[in-house]
């Protein structure tokens, strides 16, 4: 199982960095051809307007969009999850729209640029997630088929999946925070090797029973 980094543009790095040190192979996609290789795609953040510039430049919309199709779990860091959603405030056009959100640009203007919070996202533990906030955007609507996975203190939501794309207003990958890449990359091996819970194989009492 391997998981791609978009390595366009931002914060790629830290990303690559954190998918190792969970032990999981990582590597740079730069080109079309490197996304028939990988099993899952991390969208990192940085600056969407220049992601979408670059993504549209090498050709990666459409096989980034048949990743996806194919099941393969994608993750956006903030740029990213602008790149990921379907409508964005202000009437941009979408990038990639794979999650039926509407984000906001910078929505926590020049006063609060950047900030840190610690976040409860119940589905990853009871241990808050420590959230760095860069120029950020949050979630302004979800659609039906989303879940909230966390929202700050006021109500608004930073957190989502639509079913294998997952998206963050904020960047866990630079606190240290290790769960998001962990959940990707067990939703990345179930894609690169199904077969796990779906019955293919009796369970082991059952099989022993039949041979005894
Ligand atoms: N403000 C950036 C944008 O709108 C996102 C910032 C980030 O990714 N840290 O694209």
């Amino acid at each position: 199982m391997k998981i791609g980094v978009l390595a366009l543009q931002g914060a790629f790095a830290e990303h690559l960095a954190t998918l190792r040190a969970i032990g999981v192979e990582a590597v740079e996609v730069r080109l079309p051809e490197q996304l028939g290789d990988v099993d899952g795609l991390i969208l990192p953040g940085g600056e969407s307007t220049t992601m979408r510039r670059l993504i549209d430049r090498w050709g990666l919309r459409q096989p980034i969009l048949d990743l996806a199709a194919r099941g393969a779990p994608l993750f956006g860091t903030c740029a990213g999850m602008i790149v990921l959603a379907r409508e964005i405030v202000g009437g941009e056009e979408p990038v990639l729209p794979l999650l039926d959100v509407t984000v906001e640009r910078n929505a926590f203007g020049r006063q609060l640029e950047s900030f840190e919070t610690d976040l409860s996202v119940p589905l990853l533990g009871d241990t808050p997630v420590h959230a760095v906030f860069i120029r950020a955007p949050v979630i302004r609507r979800v659609g039906d088929e989303v879940d909230v996975l966390a929202r700050l203190g006021d109500g608004r939501i930073v957190a989502v999946r639509e079913r294998n794309v997952i998206a963050t207003s904020f960047h866990p990958e630079l606190a240290g925070e290790t769960r998001f890449h962990r959940l990707m990359a067990m939703m990345a091996s179930e894609h690169a090797d199904p077969g796990e819970g779906i019955g293919r194989r009796p369970h082991p009492t059952r099989r022993s029973r039949q041979e005894g």
